[in-house]
């Protein structure tokens, strides 16, 4: 795992994460292989993306003895999809963190800018006291990103991370101009972003690779 200083960028280097990724990236590979990939990747990328998360120490009675064993000391969490392709990333995190709650985020990218337009939010009622964890596959633009964390923002979260499978350098530089203080973590930095807006080499559109739709 490389860390860089801040704004951070983490890179999930992780042997079976690459290995994962090359499955995701291949053409070749089916929808319900596609989609089982990605949910075991999401619960590698939660795994890093919550390194963070401080632990308390609670008395426990194991079978032989009492003892003070250590517990995630805040468990308020909550995974903010950005829809579609988002979702695609939520069932392996959740199966990791249960205790968290989740948000959904509609955004679509007006074909001929790119800028994100909302179309859906739904946020738990007490969003505002909880850790944000914002998801997307593909961190391309930095469009969606950027209005995400702006949408939460707005909805009183201070406190964020954004996880995805695969960034443009360009999304990054984007994302990180508007919100410097949000911890990016990612399974690779792509070469860049083509004149469609699409990561390269990428894999291509994940919601339709996720959902098979195209
Ligand atoms: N969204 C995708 O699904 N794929 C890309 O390459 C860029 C944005």
């Amino acid at each position: 795992m490389t860390e860089q200083s801040a704004p951070s960028v983490t890179v999930i280097d992780h042997p079976l994460v690459q290995h994962k990724l090359t499955l995701l990236r291949s053409r070749s590979t089916p929808t319900p292989t596609f989609r089982t990939i990605l949910r075991e990747v999401s619960m590698l990328l939660a795994y890093e993306a919550t390194r963070h998360l401080p632990l308390e120490l609670v008395a426990i009675d194991t079978p032989l003895e009492r003892t003070q064993s250590a517990m995630l000391a805040d468990k308020k969490l909550c995974l903010v999809s950005i829809l579609r392709a988002g979702n695609g990333l939520l069932d392996g995190m959740l199966d990791l963190i249960p205790s968290a709650h989740v948000g959904h985020i509609g955004l679509y990218r007006d074909p001929v800018t790119l800028a994100a337009i909302e179309y859906f939010l739904k946020l738990p009622d007490d969003v505002a006291t909880r850790q944000a964890i914002v998801v997307d596959p593909m961190l391309a633009t930095g469009h969606s990103a950027v209005a995400a964390v702006e949408r939460l923002r707005r909805a009183g979260v201070t406190e964020m991370r954004f996880v995805c499978l695969l960034a443009a350098p360009e999304g990054i530089a984007t994302f990180h101009r508007r919100h410097p203080d949000v911890p990016v973590f990612t399974a690779a930095v792509d070469r860049q972003l083509d004149e469609r807006g699409y990561i390269r080499p990428g894999l291509g559109d994940a919601g339709d690779r996720l959902y098979g739709t195209r």
